[in-house]
């Protein structure tokens, strides 16, 4: 049985990652309102699924 790995967010404020079904509406560490992108990489060059585009790091 597999599941599919939920997308990588990574807050554009503090880098801060996190791995969910949708962004947090308010960032963990800012606590505040962050704009959060989807770093979450499924080819197998940046360590496949559940690993993260190093283009946008
Ligand atoms: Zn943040």
């Amino acid at each position: 049985m597999s599941t599919t790995p939920e997308p990588t967010w990574r807050c554009s404020t503090c880098g801060f990652q996190l791995r969910a079904a949708a962004p947090p509406e308010i960032c963990p560490m800012c606590r505040q309102k962050c704009e959060f992108v989807d770093v979450s990489c499924y080819i197998p060059g940046c360590g496949g699924p559940g690993g993260t585009d190093p283009r946008l790091k």
